[in-house]
């Protein structure tokens, strides 16, 4: 080869490089914020991701939440709970096995503080339909006959309920979506991003800007955007179970939405609010509903012997901040708050 030749074929691939460079420049797609705001599972669910496919990735995750929506709804005739329910038995689909699964460890986990055969107590009180009832004591122990995980019969992919039993996944199905959504976020390549699913947050990395989140948590006696305290985090979810979500007055009482599997009324054990905080949301979601019950002595128990991973923040009704030691360094708070340690004892 002469010079000249050579010196062709190198301000040909110099070109071609540079022309390659140029395509994939042009092709590469920007990094973007995206955001956007459904009203699913009863509650406004907000979807927030920064990234090359963020508005797809966002898309993704809001139709995802829709699916499971009409998956797990309990009054959505079509939905598998509700067919479940109707026929006392059925065939469960994979997002239904996990969260089934789950939810009987959680059972047994909490000594049925958190059993999802509660929905028979939650019609009784009205709560499904909005048309509130304080039931009678008699009424209270004919459906509490019925509120027992441990008579639930799983034969993979089959569910066989006991008699007249009927299940709810309103206190871990949130939790499972937040994963879902988080999970599509990932595969979409998403770099930085959050969920937030009516009391259930989730987020993935740090903000776009490299910082923490700072997640609130609300004060259980104030207006909804008044926050007690707030968590600075990166890859948790955060999921707050507290009497304020939902609830009626009758005669100056008040009747929240989590109910005391034991008694059959609502949970009312000096607790306001129950912030878990955890890699896993449905764990999440689902402690948070069954500490709420237990209240604030059993749920440090809980804390302390659990084989599960995970910090709390426990707001009482006599407007005490207990916060375990995890979240010493990553929580800021309104006010003084007692930490709680494993291995030393409070008093
Ligand atoms: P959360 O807002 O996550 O605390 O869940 C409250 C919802 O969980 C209620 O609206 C019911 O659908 C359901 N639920 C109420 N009490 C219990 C309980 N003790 N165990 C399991 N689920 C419950
Ligand atoms: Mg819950």
């Amino acid at each position: 080869m002469d010079k000249k030749t050579s010196c062709r074929i190198l301000v040909i691939l110099f070109l071609a490089l540079a022309a390659g460079c140029v395509v994939q420049f042009v092709q590469k797609p920007k990094k973007e914020t995206s955001e956007k705001q459904i009203f699913a599972m009863n509650t406004v669910m907000t979807f927030q991701a920064y990234g090359e496919n963020a508005s797809e990735a966002v898309e993704a995750a809001a139709e995802e939440i829709k699916r499971l929506s009409s998956l797990l709804s309990i009054s959505e005739e079509t939905s598998e709970v509700f067919m479940i329910n109707e026929a006392g038995e059925g065939m469960l689909s994979e997002d239904t096995v996990k969260i089934l699964e789950r939810a009987l460890d959680i059972y047994e986990q909490t000594e049925g503080a958190f059993d999802c055969t509660i929905f028979p107590l939650m019609q009784l009180w009205g709560f499904p339909t909005k048309e509130y009832h304080v039931p009678t004591k008699e009424e209270i122990e004919e459906k509490l006959k019925l509120v027992d995980s441990s008579k639930i019969e799983v034969q993979l992919p089959y569910i066989f309920l006991g008699v007249n039993q009927k299940i709810d996944f309103g206190g871990i199905a949130k939790g499972y979506a937040s994963d879902r959504a988080i999970e599509i976020f990932e595969a979409y390549g998403i770099e930085s991003g959050m969920v937030s699913l009516g009391g259930n947050i989730k987020v993935l990395n740090r903000k776009p800007d490299g910082s923490l989140w700072n997640v609130g948590i609300r004060n259980p006696k104030g207006a909804e955007t008044d926050s007690i305290a707030a968590i600075k985090v990166e890859d948790k979810a955060l999921v707050t179970s507290g009497g304020y979500e939902r609830y009626f007055e009758e005669d100056g009482n008040t009747y929240i939405h989590i109910i005391d599997p034991k008694t059959g009324y609502p949970a009312q054990n000096g607790l306001a609010s129950v912030t878990i905080v955890s890699d896993d949301g449905m764990l999440a979601d689902a402690l948070s509903t069954s500490l709420f019950v237990m209240g604030e002595e059993k749920a440090m128990e809980f804390w302390r012997n659990s084989k599960e991973i995970f910090d709390m923040v426990l707001i009482t009704e006599d407007e005490r901040i207990l916060v375990t030691e995890g979240l010493e360094e990553k929580i800021s708070v309104k006010g003084d708050y007692i930490l709680i340690n494993k291995s030393v004892n409070r008093d």
